[in-house]
C-alpha cells in the first residue's frame, strides 16, 4: 500500500466540475436527453482521483437548450457513451449508472 500527500493527489489529476461537463456536453444534445430520461441524472466518476461529478438536467439546461430532440436516430448506448468519454478525457473514467 502506498500512501500519498493530499497534494500529491490534486497535483496529478486536472479533472474538474467544468472540465468534466464540457466532457458531457460534447457527446450532443440526443445522448444527453437519452441519458436524462433513462437515469434521471447523469454521474461522471474519474477514475483517477474518484472524484464524481452529478450533473441533472438543469446543469446542461445551456447545451441541450429550448429545442427537444430533434433526430430520434441518435441514440448511443451506455457502453458508446464510455468509449467516447475515456476518449474526450485524457486520463480513464467512466459513467456510473
Ligand atoms: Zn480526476
Amino acid at each position: 500500500m502506498r500512501l500519498f500527500e493530499p497534494s500529491a493527489v490534486s497535483f496529478c489529476c486536472s479533472c474538474s466540475r467544468e472540465r468534466t461537463r464540457a466532457a458531457l456536453a460534447s457527446l450532443g444534445r440526443a445522448e444527453i436527453e437519452e441519458l436524462l430520461e433513462e437515469l434521471g441524472s447523469i454521474t461522471m466518476d474519474c477514475e483517477f482521483c474518484n472524484q464524481q461529478y452529478r450533473f441533472a438536467r438543469a446543469d446542461m439546461e445551456d447545451v441541450l437548450g429550448g429545442a427537444g430532440p430533434c433526430n430520434s436516430a441518435l441514440i448511443a448506448t451506455l457502453g458508446d457513451i464510455r468509449r467516447i468519454y475515456s476518449q474526450t478525457i485524457s486520463h480513464n473514467a467512466v459513467i456510473l449508472t
